[in-house]
C-alpha cells in the first residue's frame, strides 16, 4: 500500500468556501466544536447557521453567538454546505426524511465518520458533493488544541464527486475547523469504517475480556478487590502507557519499566503466536464488520435505544456487563472510596 497523502494547511484553498451558507446539523460533541472553530478561521457568523431543536443544545449555540434555526428542514434549505453533526444512528432518518427534500442539488453534505455512507444508508442526490471530514478526537478536545493553535488528527476525504471540487472542499473544510494544521490524513469512509468498527467490535471486546477474566484469575489467586483495581486501571498507568506509547512509541515507551516489567512483558508477547487472535479478528472484519452484517442487525435496533429500562438494548448489555465479577468488585472498592472521603470530611 502507498503512503496516505496528508493534507497541510497550504494544500487548502479557503477561497472554495466564500460566500457560501455553511448549517451545522447538530451542536453536540463534534458540532459546538467545528462551528466555533470555523468562525474562528474567518467564515462569517452571518453564514454560519446551527440548525437544532429548541433546547439545551440551542441554547448553548445561541449563548455563543450563533444564528440558530430550529427547523431543520428549513435550515436545510438554505444550505450551500451542511455538516451532519448528530448521532449516527439517527443520521438516516432525519437526512433521508427531513434534510434531503429542501437541500440543494449542489450542495455538499459533510459526514464526520463513515459508518452511514460505507452502509449506503443516506440517500444522496448525484449532483452533490460528500465529504469525510472525521476528527480522531472528541469534541473537546478538538476546540482546546485549536484555541491552543494546534491541530488535530483528522481523516478527510470526497464520497461524491457531484460539484467535480468535492475533495478541494474537503479540505478547504478541514483547514477551517483546524485539522490540516497537524496535517489531514487522506482516508476514505470505507477504511474509517473499517478501522472504527474493528476497533469497537474486535480489539476493545478483547481487550474488557482480558482485564476481566486477568482480574478473575488473580482474585482466584488470594489477590484483593482494592489491590486488583488500583493495579490494573484506577492508578491510570494503563493511561500512561498509552500516552507515552503516542508520544515515544508503541514499543518504545517500554523504556519507562523496569528491566524485569520489559523482558516479561517482550518475551511474554513474543511467546504467543497470535494465530487464533487473528482469525478471529479477520472473522469479525469480514463477516460481521465489511459485510455489513453488524450494520443490518443494529438498524433493527436502533430505535429501541431511545426506550427507558430494560427495553433498550444497550441498557439490557450494561446490566449483563454489571454482574460480572470485576464490576461487582470495582462498585464495592468505590462505595468504600466514597465512605471513606466523607468520614475524611467529617
Ligand atoms: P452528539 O451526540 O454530541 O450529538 C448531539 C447533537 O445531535 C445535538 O445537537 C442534538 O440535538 C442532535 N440530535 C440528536 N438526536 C437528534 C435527532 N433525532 N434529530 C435532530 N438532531 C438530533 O453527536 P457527536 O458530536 O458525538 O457525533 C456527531 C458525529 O460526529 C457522528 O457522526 C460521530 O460519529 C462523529 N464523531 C464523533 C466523535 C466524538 O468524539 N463523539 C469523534 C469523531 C467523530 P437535539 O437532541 O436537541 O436534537
Amino acid at each position: 500500500m502507498p503512503s496516505a497523502k496528508i493534507f497541510y494547511d497550504s494544500d487548502a484553498d479557503l477561497s472554495l468556501l466564500e460566500g457560501k451558507t455553511i448549517v451545522f446539523l447538530g451542536f453536540g460533541n463534534q458540532g459546538a466544536a467545528q462551528a466555533q472553530n470555523l468562525r474562528d478561521t474567518g467564515i462569517p457568523n452571518d453564514k454560519i447557521l446551527i440548525a437544532n431543536r429548541p433546547d439545551s443544545y440551542a441554547d448553548d449555540a445561541k449563548s455563543k453567538g450563533f444564528i440558530v434555526e430550529n427547523d431543520i428542514a428549513k435550515a436545510a434549505s438554505v444550505a450551500d454546505v451542511i455538516f451532519l453533526l448528530i448521532p449516527d444512528q439517527v443520521q438516516p432518518r432525519v437526512f433521508n426524511d427531513v434534510v434531503q427534500s429542501t437541500l440543494k442539488d449542489t450542495a455538499t453534505i459533510v459526514v464526520a465518520s463513515g459508518y452511514n455512507v460505507f452502509f449506503k444508508l443516506l440517500q444522496f442526490k448525484p449532483t452533490q458533493d460528500v465529504v469525510m471530514v472525521a476528527p480522531r478526537m472528541i469534541g473537546s478536545s478538538v476546540r482546546s488544541l485549536f484555541v491552543k493553535g494546534q491541530g488535530f488528527p483528522c481523516f478527510a476525504s470526497a464520497e461524491q464527486n457531484g460539484t467535480g471540487k468535492a475533495l478541494e472542499i474537503a479540505v478547504a473544510l478541514s483547514r477551517a475547523i483546524g485539522a490540516t494544521k497537524a496535517g489531514a490524513i487522506a482516508s476514505s469512509a470505507y477504511e474509517e469504517t473499517a478501522m472504527d468498527l474493528f476497533a469497537e467490535q474486535a480489539l476493545w471486546p478483547n481487550i474488557i475480556t482480558l482485564f476481566r477474566e486477568g482480574f478473575s484469575v488473580l482474585k482466584e489467586a488470594g489477590c484483593s478487590d482494592e489491590a486488583l483495581c488500583y493495579e490494573m486501571w484506577m492508578s491510570k498507568e494503563p493511561a500512561e502507557i498509552f500516552e507515552r506509547a503516542a508520544e515515544d512509541g508503541f514499543i518504545a515507551q517500554l523504556k519507562y519499566h523496569s528491566v524485569v516489567s520489559q523482558y516479561g512483558q517482550l518475551s511474554g508477547a513474543l511467546a504467543l503466536d497470535g494465530v487464533a487472535v487473528r482469525e478471529h479478528f479477520k472473522n469479525i472484519l469480514h463477516n460481521q464488520v465489511l459485510n455489513g452484517k453488524f450494520c443490518k442487525e443494529f438498524s433493527k435496533i436502533e430505535a429501541d435505544l431511545e426506550k427507558d429500562g430494560y427495553d433498550n438494548p444497550l441498557n439490557e448489555l450494561y446490566r449483563k456487563t454489571e454482574e460480572t465479577e470485576l464490576v461487582q468488585a470495582e462498585k464495592r472498592v468505590r462505595a468504600r472510596l466514597a465512605d471513606l472521603i466523607k468520614s475524611g470530611q467529617q
